[in-house]
């Protein structure tokens, strides 16, 4: 049986007071999730033990450093449903969907393309369009909500339907509503109607929250964040589909060493092997050991229960927060729609800010603001929402705890 209590074990930082008398409450693992010991273990042990600089050296340190390397890959790849050489190592999620820009999207679209996204994106998954429709001429389609809740599919459909659509990115779970999308449907809408168009799926809050399969899913593009799946920062993945990167349609967008097949004064080729091509400069090796362990760590909860365990704390989270006045929790019902990973919240009364800092004062850290979804908040007339959100190790008790946080708030605020 899940038990989170027993997984929060794994994690020292959440062991702590903040304030005086007062033990951390964490639930801000949308922004960031914390990292079980373990994790953090190995990519010392690493640095203690086998650091060296990947596939240029042929001393033993350089051999252990590329052999660990490699099977990082494997098995970050492996837990995305995807191929290793259809793995690309970035930084992050917003490093991806910029490589998606650079390496295909200046190599594919002209102008009068269409750009297809959606309200509910993630400026990660939004501006980057922008700026590509300003560097090629492109136009930028955003599908409207249903509800200030869920992607309004009628209106998909017929964005989708429109002459020259040639690249639709859409977020697997949202950020700020919770919103789980329907993506083998919007898949399935995309391939009937838009033959041509290649899909970007953002999975920055899906990865570490349900089970993720590249292949099954259908994408052409998959953009994670190791940080918010248990990892380290600094790393994260571009899942490519294998005939996009063999045919040449993706292209590297960084250029320097480690990726080169032959060099002259004023030309250069380019590796063959996919791996390379796209690992331009030295890797963050130790980076990609942590995540690596991180997918491990998942693997072992199992993500069907870690899901299981998340849709849970959602439901519990409704419940218990209904009951505090004033407040109410935006994005889809939970007996009506699938949602996971977070509740954001307005207050009729306290702005989200005040809110934020009261909990914290009694050890509750969650966030306000946007959540890097401004387009949504604008439109849903929402000037801040504050959000509380899960990950492995929350509980129940976390969220009592927040609920109990809210007699301060109205206490301060005389409500
Ligand atoms: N997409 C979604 C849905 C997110 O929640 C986030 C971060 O919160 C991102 C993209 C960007 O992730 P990163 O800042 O790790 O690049």
């Amino acid at each position: 049986m899940y038990d989170p209590k027993q997984v929060k074990k794994n994690f020292p930082v959440l062991d702590q007071e903040v304030h005086p008398g007062k033990p951390l409450v964490y639930l801000d693992s949308a922004a960031t999730s914390q990292k079980p010991k373990k994790v953090i273990e190995v990519m010392a042990h690493y640095y203690l033990n086998d650091n060296a600089n990947v596939h240029r050296g042929v001393h033993v340190l350089s051999d252990r450093a590329t052999d660990a390397w490699d099977r990082a890959k494997e098995t970050v790849a492996q837990f995305v449903g995807a191929e290793k050489d259809e793995l690309i190592f970035t930084r992050n999620t917003t490093e991806a969907t910029n490589g998606i820009a650079y390496g295909w999207g200046d190599h594919n679209l002209g102008k009068g393309d269409v750009i297809v996204t959606t309200l509910m994106e993630h400026h990660a998954n939004l501006v980057v369009w922008q700026e590509l429709c300003k560097r090629t001429g492109a136009n930028l389609e955003v599908v409207g909500l249903k509800d200030e809740a869920t992607i309004d599919l009628e209106e998909f459909a017929k964005i989708v339907k429109k002459p020259d659509v040639k690249l639709v990115a859409f977020v697997h779970v949202s950020n700020s509503l919770g919103t789980v999308n329907p993506v083998k449907e919007m898949v399935s809408l995309v391939r009937k109607h838009a033959k041509e168009a290649r899909i970007v799926l953002d999975a920055a809050q899906s990865v570490p929250h349900l089970p993720v399969d590249f292949h099954e899913l259908d994408v052409d593009f998959l953009c994670f964040s190791g940080h918010k799946m248990l990892g380290p920062m600094g790393i994260g993945g571009l899942v490519v589909k294998k005939e996009l990167l063999k045919s040449g349609e993706m292209q590297p967008w960084l250029f320097g060493g480690g990726m080169i097949g032959n060099v002259g004064e004023q030309q250069a080729s380019y590796a063959d092997d996919l791996t390379d091509l796209f690992t331009a400069g030295t890797p963050d090796v130790a980076s990609a050991i942590g995540l690596a362990e991180a997918c491990k760590f998942l693997d072992n909860l199992g993500m069907e229960d870690v899901m299981k365990h998340d849709f849970e704390l959602v439901e519990y989270a409704f419940k218990q927060l209904s009951g505090i006045k004033g407040l109410e929790i935006v994005g889809p019902r939970p007996e009506k729609y699938n949602r996971l990973g977070s509740v954001a919240f307005v207050h009729d009364t306290v702005h989200a800010h005040d809110l934020a800092q009261i909990l914290d004062s009694e050890g509750v850290a969650v966030r306000s603001g946007h959540h890097c979804t401004m387009p949504l908040h604008k439109a849903c007339g929402w000037q801040a929402t504050t959000r509380a959100s899960f990950n492995v190790y929350s509980t129940k008790e976390d969220i009592d705890a927040l609920v109990k946080a809210f007699d301060k708030v109205a206490k301060i605020f005389k409500l």
